[in-house]
Protein backbone atom coordinates (compact mmCIF):
# COMPACT_ATOMS: atom_id res chain seq x y z
CA UNK A 1 0.00 0.00 0.00
CA UNK A 2 1.28 3.26 -1.31
CA UNK A 3 0.62 6.92 -1.02
CA UNK A 4 2.46 9.79 -0.40
CA UNK A 5 1.19 13.20 0.55
CA UNK A 6 4.72 15.27 1.16
CA UNK A 7 7.62 16.56 -1.44
CA UNK A 8 10.64 15.18 0.18
CA UNK A 9 12.15 11.59 0.11
CA UNK A 10 8.82 8.87 1.25
CA UNK A 11 9.37 7.01 3.90
CA UNK A 12 9.57 3.09 2.71
CA UNK A 13 7.43 0.52 4.25
CA UNK A 14 10.51 -1.74 3.98
CA UNK A 15 9.45 -5.42 5.69
CA UNK A 16 6.40 -3.67 7.24
CA UNK A 17 3.19 -5.40 6.24
CA UNK A 18 0.86 -4.48 9.48
CA UNK A 19 -1.82 -3.19 7.22
CA UNK A 20 -2.17 -6.46 5.57
CA UNK A 21 -2.81 -8.32 8.30
CA UNK A 22 -5.05 -5.58 10.69
CA UNK A 23 -7.03 -4.03 8.02
CA UNK A 24 -10.20 -5.51 6.41
CA UNK A 25 -10.22 -5.55 2.66
CA UNK A 26 -13.86 -5.50 1.58
CA UNK A 27 -13.21 -6.68 -1.99
CA UNK A 28 -11.04 -9.67 -0.70
CA UNK A 29 -13.46 -10.45 2.08
CA UNK A 30 -10.72 -10.00 4.36
CA UNK A 31 -11.66 -9.33 7.63
CA UNK A 32 -9.81 -7.27 10.13
CA UNK A 33 -7.20 -9.12 11.98
CA UNK A 34 -6.96 -11.64 9.40
CA UNK A 35 -3.28 -12.10 7.74
CA UNK A 36 -4.10 -11.52 3.78
CA UNK A 37 -3.55 -14.46 1.18
CA UNK A 38 -1.93 -12.20 -0.82
CA UNK A 39 1.27 -11.32 1.93
CA UNK A 40 4.51 -12.39 1.39
CA UNK A 41 7.86 -11.82 2.93
CA UNK A 42 10.40 -11.32 0.09
CA UNK A 43 13.00 -8.47 -1.30
CA UNK A 44 10.35 -7.80 -4.60
CA UNK A 45 8.02 -6.29 -2.01
CA UNK A 46 5.06 -7.52 0.42
CA UNK A 47 2.35 -7.90 -1.89
CA UNK A 48 2.03 -10.66 -4.66
CA UNK A 49 -0.80 -8.78 -6.62
CA UNK A 50 0.64 -5.07 -5.82
CA UNK A 51 -0.46 -3.68 -9.56
CA UNK A 52 -3.61 -5.30 -9.68
CA UNK A 53 -4.58 -4.91 -5.55
CA UNK A 54 -7.40 -3.96 -4.82
CA UNK A 55 -8.57 0.02 -5.09
CA UNK A 56 -9.03 -0.36 -0.88
CA UNK A 57 -5.51 -1.01 -1.00
CA UNK A 58 -4.28 1.60 -3.46
CA UNK A 59 -5.93 4.21 -1.31
CA UNK A 60 -5.14 3.22 2.28
CA UNK A 61 -1.90 3.86 4.08
CA UNK A 62 -0.79 4.69 7.32
CA UNK A 63 0.21 8.31 9.21
CA UNK A 64 3.59 7.04 10.00
CA UNK A 65 4.07 6.49 6.37
CA UNK A 66 1.94 9.21 4.93
CA UNK A 67 2.59 11.74 7.22
CA UNK A 68 6.13 11.70 9.04
CA UNK A 69 5.47 15.58 10.40
CA UNK A 70 2.40 14.37 12.04
CA UNK A 71 3.37 10.61 13.47
CA UNK A 72 6.61 12.83 15.51
CA UNK A 73 8.22 9.94 17.39
CA UNK A 74 5.85 7.30 16.16
CA UNK A 75 7.81 4.30 15.29
CA UNK A 76 7.04 1.68 12.07
CA UNK A 77 4.14 -0.09 12.96
CA UNK A 78 5.74 -3.24 12.70
CA UNK A 79 7.35 -2.22 15.78
CA UNK A 80 4.57 -0.38 17.63
CA UNK A 81 1.72 -3.27 17.00
CA UNK A 82 -0.68 -0.67 15.67
CA UNK A 83 -1.58 1.26 12.99
CA UNK A 84 -2.95 5.27 12.70
CA UNK A 85 -5.49 5.00 9.84
CA UNK A 86 -4.99 7.96 7.48
CA UNK A 87 -8.97 7.77 7.18
CA UNK A 88 -11.01 9.35 10.18
CA UNK A 89 -14.06 7.85 11.59
CA UNK A 90 -17.05 9.07 13.85
CA UNK A 91 -18.77 7.52 17.02
CA UNK A 92 -22.57 8.83 18.49
CA UNK A 93 -22.44 9.27 21.77
CA UNK A 94 -25.57 9.15 23.68
CA UNK A 95 -26.91 11.25 26.32
CA UNK A 96 -28.48 8.36 28.90
CA UNK A 97 -30.55 11.62 30.77
CA UNK A 98 -31.84 13.22 27.31
CA UNK A 99 -31.12 10.72 24.78
CA UNK A 100 -29.30 13.22 22.52
CA UNK A 101 -27.05 12.03 20.06
CA UNK A 102 -24.13 14.13 19.57
CA UNK A 103 -21.14 13.00 16.67
CA UNK A 104 -17.64 12.56 17.69
CA UNK A 105 -14.88 12.61 15.06
CA UNK A 106 -12.20 9.56 16.10
CA UNK A 107 -9.02 8.90 14.87
CA UNK A 108 -8.50 5.06 13.88
CA UNK A 109 -6.18 3.20 15.38
CA UNK A 110 -5.81 -0.62 14.29
CA UNK A 111 -4.34 -2.50 16.78
CA UNK A 112 -2.62 -6.27 16.72
CA UNK A 113 -5.24 -7.88 19.26
CA UNK A 114 -1.77 -9.82 19.99
CA UNK A 115 -0.49 -6.66 21.62
CA UNK A 116 -3.67 -5.28 23.28
CA UNK A 117 -2.11 -2.83 24.92
CA UNK A 118 0.35 -1.19 22.20
CA UNK A 119 -2.73 1.60 22.38
CA UNK A 120 -0.46 2.89 25.52
CA UNK A 121 3.01 3.61 23.89
CA UNK A 122 3.74 7.44 24.63
CA UNK A 123 4.17 8.38 20.90
CA UNK A 124 0.84 7.43 19.93
CA UNK A 125 -1.00 9.00 23.07
CA UNK A 126 1.44 12.38 22.11
CA UNK A 127 -0.08 12.04 18.55
CA UNK A 128 -3.34 11.28 19.84
CA UNK A 129 -3.03 14.24 22.27
CA UNK A 130 -2.51 16.74 19.83
CA UNK A 131 -5.31 15.86 17.70
CA UNK A 132 -7.91 16.18 20.67
CA UNK A 133 -6.32 19.76 21.53
CA UNK A 134 -5.93 20.81 17.51
CA UNK A 135 -9.02 18.83 15.86
CA UNK A 136 -11.68 18.41 19.00
CA UNK A 137 -10.99 14.52 17.85
CA UNK A 138 -10.93 11.25 19.96
CA UNK A 139 -9.83 7.74 18.97
CA UNK A 140 -11.10 4.45 18.68
CA UNK A 141 -9.16 1.62 18.95
CA UNK A 142 -10.01 -1.17 16.88
CA UNK A 143 -8.75 -5.10 17.91
CA UNK A 144 -10.55 -6.62 14.85
CA UNK A 145 -13.80 -5.76 12.92
CA UNK A 146 -16.16 -6.12 15.73
CA UNK A 147 -14.36 -5.56 18.94
CA UNK A 148 -13.70 -1.51 19.21
CA UNK A 149 -13.86 1.00 22.21
CA UNK A 150 -13.39 4.71 22.08
CA UNK A 151 -10.28 6.68 23.61
CA UNK A 152 -11.36 10.34 24.62
CA UNK A 153 -7.87 12.63 24.86
CA UNK A 154 -7.37 15.05 27.86
CA UNK A 155 -8.25 17.74 26.09
CA UNK A 156 -12.02 16.16 25.52
CA UNK A 157 -12.05 15.08 29.21
CA UNK A 158 -11.27 17.92 31.99
CA UNK A 159 -6.83 16.97 31.43
CA UNK A 160 -7.61 12.95 31.85
CA UNK A 161 -7.31 9.88 29.19
CA UNK A 162 -10.96 7.78 29.28
CA UNK A 163 -11.17 4.50 27.91
CA UNK A 164 -14.65 4.08 27.15
CA UNK A 165 -15.40 0.54 26.60
CA UNK A 166 -19.03 0.53 26.12
CA UNK A 167 -21.98 -1.95 26.11
CA UNK A 168 -20.64 -5.20 24.36
CA UNK A 169 -24.39 -4.87 23.25
CA UNK A 170 -24.46 -1.85 21.30
CA UNK A 171 -22.28 -1.95 18.38
CA UNK A 172 -23.18 1.11 17.32
CA UNK A 173 -19.67 2.75 18.20
CA UNK A 174 -18.04 -0.38 16.83
CA UNK A 175 -18.66 -0.41 12.89
CA UNK A 176 -16.68 1.60 10.09
CA UNK A 177 -18.33 4.12 8.61
CA UNK A 178 -18.57 4.67 4.72
CA UNK A 179 -16.39 7.60 3.27
CA UNK A 180 -19.91 8.70 2.51
CA UNK A 181 -21.43 8.85 5.71
CA UNK A 182 -18.08 9.97 7.36
CA UNK A 183 -17.98 13.46 4.73
CA UNK A 184 -21.44 13.32 3.99
S1 LIG B 1 1.36 -0.16 8.09
FE1 LIG B 1 2.17 1.70 7.09
S2 LIG B 1 4.42 1.36 7.01
FE2 LIG B 1 3.44 -0.66 7.38
S3 LIG B 1 3.15 -1.54 5.31
FE3 LIG B 1 1.26 -0.48 5.84
S4 LIG B 1 1.50 1.59 4.93
FE4 LIG B 1 3.55 0.64 5.04
S1 LIG C 1 -3.86 -7.37 -1.59
FE1 LIG C 1 -1.73 -6.85 -1.21
S2 LIG C 1 -1.81 -4.70 -0.47
FE2 LIG C 1 -3.88 -5.57 -0.25
S3 LIG C 1 -3.98 -6.38 1.84
FE3 LIG C 1 -3.36 -8.06 0.48
S4 LIG C 1 -1.12 -8.07 0.56
FE4 LIG C 1 -1.81 -6.08 1.33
Amino acid sequence: MKIVFRDDEPRKCGSCSLCCKLLPVRELTKVAGQRCKFQRHSDKGCCKIYERRPPSCVMWSCVWYASPEEAGDMRRPDRTHYVVDIMPDFVTAVDQASGLTQRIDVVQVWIDPFHPEAHRDPALRAYLARRGERDGMAAIIRLNSDDAWVLIPPALNNGQWQERRGNPNDKSEDRTHTAKEIFG
